[in-house]
C-alpha cells in the first residue's frame, strides 16, 4: 500500500526546505525545478507524488520506466527526465519517451540520440553529465581538475553541432557522503565549469545545473541547482527489488 499522505507531507517538506534554501540567498523559488527520482518505485507511487503536486518526474531505467509509463497513461501534466547512465541499446525508449536527458555522458550516446531524434522528428535538451569528484565518484566527463576543462571543448563542440540536440546544462552526482557540507565544493566546482563554458559558448543555452539529492539538496541550491533530484526524501525507500 501506498501512504499517500506521507508522500504529500514529504513533498510539501521538501518543497518548504527548497523555498528556505532560495531565500538564504534571495533567490526566487521559481528558479528550482524539482525532480522527483522513482526509480524502481511501482506506478502507483508515481501517481501518488503527481497528485502531491510533482511537475517533474526523473527515472534512472529506460525499460522501467516505459513499462511504468504503459500502466500509468497520459500525465500531460508531467515531464520525465532520464537521469541514469543509457546504455546504447536503450537509447530508443529515450528518444521516444523521454522530456530531457539529464545524464549524457559519452560521445557516441550523443551521436546515437542524435539519430533517434532526428528519426523522432522532435529535438530533445540534453545536460552535459560532469565527474567533478573523481575516481570514486559516478559516471560523466571527468571535469574534476580545472586544467581538463580544455579536453571538454572538443567534445562540446561535436554535440552543439548535432541536429535534433539541444545542451541546457551541466549535471553532476558528486561522490556519497552523510554530510552535505562535504558535497558543497563539488557544487561549486560545476557552478564554476558551467560559468566557464557559458563564457566559451555563449550562443548555447547553459541555464541548467542539476546537483543535489535528498542529503544535500537544500546546500546544492545555494550554490545555484535549478534542478535538484530528491528520491528518499520524498518516497521514502527504494524497494529491494524493482518491479
Ligand atoms: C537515485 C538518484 C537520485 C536520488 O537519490 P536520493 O538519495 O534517493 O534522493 C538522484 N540522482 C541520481 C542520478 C540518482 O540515481
Amino acid at each position: 500500500m501506498i501512504d499517500t499522505t506521507q508522500i504529500r507531507q514529504n513533498y510539501q517538506m521538501v518543497q518548504e526546505k527548497i523555498a528556505r534554501a532560495c531565500q538564504s540567498v534571495r533567490r526566487s523559488t521559481d528558479s528550482v525545478g524539482l525532480v522527483v527520482v522513482t526509480k524502481a518505485q511501482p506506478p502507483d507511487l508515481i501517481r501518488a507524488v503527481v497528485d502531491a503536486g510533482a511537475r517533474i518526474i526523473g527515472e534512472n531505467y529506460p525499460d522501467e520506466t516505459e513499462r511504468k509509463m504503459q500502466i500509468l497513461g497520459l500525465l500531460p501534466q508531467v515531464a520525465w527526465h532520464m537521469i541514469g547512465h543509457v546504455q546504447s541499446r536503450k537509447a530508443r525508449i529515450v528518444a521516444s519517451r523521454f522530456d530531457l536527458l539529464e545524464s549524457l555522458d559519452s560521445i557516441e550516446l550523443a551521436r546515437k540520440m542524435s539519430a533517434l531524434m532526428i528519426a523522432e522528428g522532435r529535438t530533445l535538451p540534453v545536460l552535459l553529465e560532469m565527474n567533478v569528484g573523481g575516481v570514486q565518484s559516478k559516471g560523466g566527463w571527468d571535469a574534476s581538475h580545472e586544467h581538463l576543462w580544455p579536453d571538454l571543448y572538443p567534445i562540446v563542440e561535436e554535440i552543439i553541432g548535432l541536429p535534433g540536440l539541444r545542451i541546457g546544462g551541466l549535471m553532476t552526482m558528486p561522490p556519497y557522503a552523510e554530510d552535505a557540507e562535504y558535497s558543497r565544493p563539488f557544487f561549486i566546482h560545476l557552478a564554476r565549469l558551467r560559468d566557464h563554458l557559458a563564457g566559451r559558448y555563449p550562443s548555447q543555452d547553459w541555464t541548467h545545473l542539476s546537483m543535489g539529492t535528498s542529503i544535500d539538496y537544500p546546500v546544492a541550491i545555494q550554490e545555484g541547482a535549478t534542478l535538484v533530484r530528491v528520491g528518499t526524501a520524498i518516497v521514502g525507500l527504494r524497494p529491494p527489488k524493482g518491479i
